[in-house]
């Protein structure tokens, strides 16, 4: 696993116990979201109560990784990154990034799947790619 030297995480997403679990499984290449045991609904940002019925029991469950663009911007800057919002096939949008992709042929509604991006401070990040 790639140790974030010098890296001061964002409380944001450090912060809780709920979010850690998230970047860990992500530094293992693998995206889980959570879904509510009461109501079955998945959510996005990982949160201890479910946000559709207020439920207090919630289970860490791996994405399928499969999603549609829902939005994105183009940066002139961007790095390889182009910000966008993904809807999963679990129905949930999340904000990411989509990489390995040339910015002037995405669409709306374009498949992705997940990729696993390491920042240069060594924290791992999940992406998203046109599927091919
Ligand atoms: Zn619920």
């Amino acid at each position: 696993m790639a140790e974030a030297r010098g890296h001061v995480p964002d409380p944001q997403t450090f912060g809780n116990p709920e979010t850690g679990h998230f970047w860990r499984e992500a530094a293992h290449g693998r995206f889980v979201i959570k879904r509510c045991t009461a109501c079955g609904k998945h959510h996005w940002y990982p949160r201890s109560h479910c946000p559709h019925c207020g439920g207090g029991e919630t289970e860490w469950v791996d994405a399928s990784g499969g999603g549609t663009i829902y939005s994105f911007t183009i940066l002139r800057r961007g790095g390889g990154k182009v910000p966008a919002y993904v809807t999963l096939d679990e129905g949930i949008s999340v904000f990411t990034n989509i990489v390995d992709c040339d910015p002037e042929r995405l669409s709306i509604g374009q498949r992705v799947t997940v990729r696993f991006w390491a920042e240069e401070d060594g924290l791992v990040v999940p992406v998203f790619a046109p599927e091919s």
